[in-house]
């Protein structure tokens, strides 16, 4: 551990401290996740359900810090929520409205089933739209706030240019005072007011026409949707269940709101009502709380395109949350899966198929080894076979002589040149036997030289030997050695068989008796050997090709051979070290010359 100086010490221990006072700190507040929520109107029993949601613990237990702001004429809570002031908030079926005019809202739950809107008129004789619009001026919200009351009218048949509306009146008191007579309501508020004073109403409900719309739905930004979903769920899931207490513990709730919510100072009786009256709208006695059914919004929003207020085409595709998501699309992990899959079958079939073609080709080339070693053993065989019948017939021609007593009637003449004939006939077969051997050896790079120090000069003198009685005088053969040994490292069976396929080649290409060298020389560190000849030559365009395996030059063909002597000659002096080149003219003569380093 690296040692640091007493003040470095305390200042690293102080910064590890604050570092971990600042990481609990930072734990423990960002442990909740903190939400506010934009109510549309002033405290009161119409938001219980959060009330209880907050101070029953539901948001927390949801990981929730919440806070509620209260709502307030000037307020608009889809404002709030669009321009980011708040994350959550409370609006009526407006919602979809602004949704369909392009703001970014998401409708997470309507905690209405039914509107509270409603049109109230004093005593009890204006029961129908109808009757209301013959009786005078009736009080509504301005813009389209009382969407739902004017859709009545103009689905009973009654045009809005025949009503006398007034917009900007006080509510109640024109009521009151007879200066409207009607107006629109909550049921849960201005009701209350009248049966307080003992004054009989009439109400009429849009429901009861074909509007029925919900109302209080909470809604979010879709962005919040998208970045923090699991706060969205989280949030609707805790205010639905803080709803349901509400709904089965009003008595606490108005208790909770007289204590901490009162801004409007109502009265615990005020409250009773309002509770009564909204709990028959929330409807939760039937249908589940928060529950939407998209094609009654597509009816608010229809009524809301009659009105000219937005277009006809309307799209409520992303309206709508979805509290539970389809499980996600995986088709391309499918199509992903099937094509690795036929991808792994593809490449499993290759490999089988060249697995298999593996295995014939081991067997195949097994059954060709074994058929070459046999064609090897044969061909051993067959050589030695050949080798000692011809050893008999060249011994038994050259004894022939002796065996003819003088003053036979065979004589001399007669069988000498037929003799030769024999020998040198015999001589090629064995040198055949000997190339088509040492070529089958070549075969194999395995095949060892058995190299050792040797004077070329005696295996000049040796081959000479070899090929002597087969001269047509005994003098066409010359042979120039130096007179120091030249010792190179060679083999000796394998150098024979290169001099004797080049004295072989020159008898062969040269007219009968016609002069023939054999050099043996030495020059700095290498020793030559040259066969030279004077007969047919080799033509220029077959130079290049003469130690080619089986290469015959195209005048050759009359002349025995195989084309293998100069194939073997140029492997066997290259693996020795050394080269071996020509010097020809067509018609002039050539000369052999194998060039190999001198033993040191
Ligand atoms: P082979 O003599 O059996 O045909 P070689 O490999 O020994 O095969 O020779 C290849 C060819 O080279 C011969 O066919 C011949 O055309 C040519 N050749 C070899 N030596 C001579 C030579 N001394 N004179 C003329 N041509 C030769």
């Amino acid at each position: 551990m690296p040692k640091y100086p007493l003040p470095t010490r305390i200042v690293i221990i102080r910064n590890i401290l604050i570092f971990i006072s600042i990481a609990f700190v930072t734990t423990s507040v960002s442990a909740l996740e903190q939400v506010t929520l934009q109510l549309n109107w002033r405290h009161q029993f119409e938001y219980a359900g959060y009330y209880a949601a907050l101070h029953k613990g539901f948001y927390k237990e949801a990981g929730l810090a919440a806070i509620l702001k209260e709502g307030a004429p000037n307020i608009s809570a889809i404002d709030e929520v669009t321009q980011g002031r708040a994350d959550f908030g409370v609006s009526s079926s407006g919602l979809v409205k602004s949704y369909l005019e392009g703001k970014p809202v998401l409708m997470l739950a309507p905690i209405f089933q039914h509107s509270p809107a409603a049109l109230l008129s004093l005593g009890k004789h204006l029961n129908t739209p109808a009757e209301v619009a013959k009786a005078g001026t009736i009080g509504l919200q301005p813009g389209d706030e009382s969407l739902d009351i004017k859709t009545m009218f103009v689905n009973e048949g009654i045009p809005l240019s025949k009503l006398k509306i007034n917009t900007e009146g006080k509510g109640l008191e024109d009521l009151l005072s007879g200066k409207t007579i009607a107006m629109n309501t909550y049921l849960s508020n201005e009701p209350f007011f009248l049966k307080k004073r003992g004054l009989t109403f009439s109400v009429i409900k849009p429901a009861h026409y074909g509007m029925d719309f919900y109302s209080d739905i909470l809604f979010t930004h879709q962005a919040v949707a998208q970045k923090r979903p699991e706060v969205v769920a989280a949030f609707r899931s805790a205010t639905l269940k803080g709803w349901e207490y509400a709904l089965s513990h009003q008595d606490e709730m108005i208790g909770l709101i007289l204590a901490q919510y009162n801004t409007q100072e109502k009265s615990r009786e005020h409250l009773v009502f309002e509770a009564k009256a909204l709990t028959d709208l929330i409807g939760s006695d039937m249908i589940q709380l928060g529950h939407s059914n998209p094609w009654r919004w597509r009816h608010i929003a229809e009524i809301y395109s009659q009105f000219g207020v937005i277009k006809s085409d309307f799209n409520l595709d992303g309206f709508f949350y979805n509290p539970s998501p389809p499980p996600a699309d995986l088709t391309w992990l499918y199509r992903l899966l099937a094509a690795a899959l036929l991808a792994v079958s593809f490449i499993t079939a290759i490999a089988i198929y060249v697995h298999r073609i593996n295995v014939r080709l081991k067997i195949a080339k097994k059954v060709a080894v074994q058929t070459l070693a046999e064609q090897r053993q044969f061909i051993a065989m067959v050589s030695h076979e050949f080798r000692t019948p011809l050893s008999v017939i060249d011994a038994t021609a050259q004894s022939m002589e002796m065996a003819c007593p003088p003053g036979a009637s065979v004589t001399h003449d007669f069988i000498t040149p037929r003799q030769e004939k024999i020998r040198r006939a015999v001589r090629r077969l064995l040198s055949l036997l000997d190339n088509v051997l040492t070529n089958e050896r070549m075969d194999f790079p395995e095949t060892e030289f058995k190299r050792t120090a040797v004077d070329l000069r005696d295996i000049a003198s040796e081959t000479a030997q070899t090929w002597h009685h087969l001269l047509s005088t005994p003098n066409q053969l010359q042979l120039e050695l130096v007179d120091e040994p030249v010792i190179a490292l060679v083999d000796h069976t394998m150098m024979v068989l290169v001099l004797s396929n080049l004295l072989d080649n020159a008898l062969k290409y040269s007219p009968s008796g016609s002069p023939i060298t054999l050099r043996v020389r030495k020059s700095n560190n290498h020793a030559s050997i040259e066969v030279e000849d004077c007969g047919t030559g080799i033509p220029t365009e077959a130079i290049n090709k003469i130690f080619n395996k089986f290469y015959r030059a195209g005048d050759a063909q009359s002349v025995p051979g195989a084309g293998l002597g100069l194939y073997l000659a140029q492997i066997i002096t290259h693996r020795q070290g050394g080269q071996i080149d020509v010097v020809s003219e067509a018609g002039k003569g050539a000369c052999f010359r194998v060039r190999l380093p001198l033993a040191k």
